[in-house]
């Protein structure tokens, strides 16, 4: 991938996939569909909730939270006014929840957040919680599949919680050949010169602590 494609500014990486309905790597596409087909034969309707999402609309929810015209949390969940923050507590908690643009795995078309559509009645609303994915909830069954299955296709879980600055996801899953070197090429250079291009609210809060967001949320995330 190259610089405009590995921070999600262009999509001639990305592959359109009608059925089940998502964007993906055009490396990835018959990966995700082989576990599909897997899941399936087990009685899970696998699909993506959340596949590639670029920079454009990764920075509007961004600007969006740091004027606080969209809702903010802390680690527990309550919200936060964003008018009692100063830029530098801004954008902490923002991180806890949203990528900063640019830094996505979900720009790469490598990452899915995924659900199995079985479990769930129509018109039910996916939040992706911890608690749907918890024993009882919804999606348990298919987080066990995933955990157990999910490495044969070669998808692995970033997000684990216990190494990288982001909250456990266990729906989130990462196709590791793809992915690994998107990570190793997506470096603080490249993620620096997308953001100083970008109207980012609290650009130079994010600029001038750029080493250490790259290490926290982009270089040091959980591997299987
Ligand atoms: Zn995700």
């Amino acid at each position: 991938m190259n610089e405009a494609e590995l921070t999600g500014q262009v999509r001639t990486h990305i592959a359109v996939v009608p059925d089940p309905d998502c964007a993906l790597h055009i490396n990835v596409v018959a990966p995700f569909l082989n576990l599909r087909r897997a899941a399936l034969a087990d009685g899970f309707d696998l699909i993506a909730q959340s596949s590639f999402r670029d920079f454009s609309r990764q920075l509007t929810i961004w600007n969006e939270k740091f004027s606080g015209a969209r809702p903010m949390f802390d680690a527990a969940g309550a919200p936060l006014e964003a008018r009692e923050l100063d830029p530098k507590e801004r954008v902490e908690a923002i991180l806890l929840w949203s990528a900063l643009p640019g830094a996505s795995r979900h720009h790469w078309g490598t990452d899915v957040d995924l659900i199995d559509r079985h479990a769930i009645a129509a018109g039910y609303r996916v939040a992706l919680t911890q608690l749907e994915f918890a024993p009882g909830g919804p999606f348990a069954p298919i987080a066990q599949w995933l955990e157990a299955n999910a490495p044969r296709f070669g998808f692995f879980r970033p997000f684990r919680g216990s190494r990288s600055g982001v909250q456990p996801e266990p729906w989130h899953f990462s196709f590791a050949p793809v992915a690994e070197t998107a990570r190793r090429d997506l470096t603080p250079a490249v993620l620096q010169r997308a953001i100083a291009a970008a109207p980012l609210l609290g650009k130079d809060e994010v600029l001038g602590q750029l080493d250490a967001l790259h290490a926290r949320y982009v270089a040091n995330i959980d591997w299987p």
